[in-house]
C-alpha cells in the first residue's frame, strides 16, 4: 500500500513536495524539529534528555552507524562510499602497523554498516 501512495505522490505534480529553495527548507525544518543538526555525513536529531547532553553535538566523536538519533540519506551516500574506498585503499598498505590495520578495519565495518544499508535501500 505504502509504495502505491509513494508513487502516486511522486508521479502527481499537485502533490508531489516542491523545495523551494534550500535555506527555506532549513529554516522550516528547523522549526518543526529544533533539535535537528543538518551534517556533511549525517544528520543528527539530538534527542536526549536536556541534562544528560551538551548544548550542541560533539561531532568529533559522533558514530553515525551506532547512534539512534543518527539520519543517513541518500545525499550522504558519496560521501560513504569515499570513505568506503579510502579505508579499503588504506588497508592494503604494506607498512601499517598491525594495530593501525586493526584499527581501519574497525572503522571499515562501521562504514559498511551504512553504505550496506543504502545499497540494500537502493535494492527496495
Ligand atoms: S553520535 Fe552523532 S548522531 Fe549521535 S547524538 Fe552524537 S552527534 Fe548526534
Amino acid at each position: 500500500m505504502l509504495p502505491l501512495v509513494i508513487d502516486t505522490i511522486n508521479n502527481n505534480p499537485q502533490l508531489r513536495a516542491q523545495i523551494a529553495d534550500e535555506r527555506d527548507e532549513e529554516a522550516l525544518l528547523a522549526d518543526e524539529f529544533p533539535n535537528l543538526h543538518l551534517g556533511t555525513i549525517n544528520h543528527c536529531m539530538f534527542d536526549a534528555p536536556v541534562a544528560q547532553r551538551g548544548l550542541a553535538p560533539l561531532l568529533g566523536a559522533c558514530q553515525p552507524a551506532k547512534c539512534r538519533n543518527s539520519t543517513i540519506t541518500r545525499a550522504h551516500a558519496p560521501y560513504w562510499v569515499a570513505e568506503e574506498d579510502d579505508l579499503t585503499a588504506r588497508s592494503k598498505e604494506p607498512g601499517l602497523s598491525p594495530p593501525r590495520r586493526e584499527a581501519v578495519f574497525t572503522r571499515l565495518t562501521d562504514v559498511q554498516r551504512i553504505t550496506r544499508a543504502l545499497e540494500e535501500e537502493g535494492r527496495a
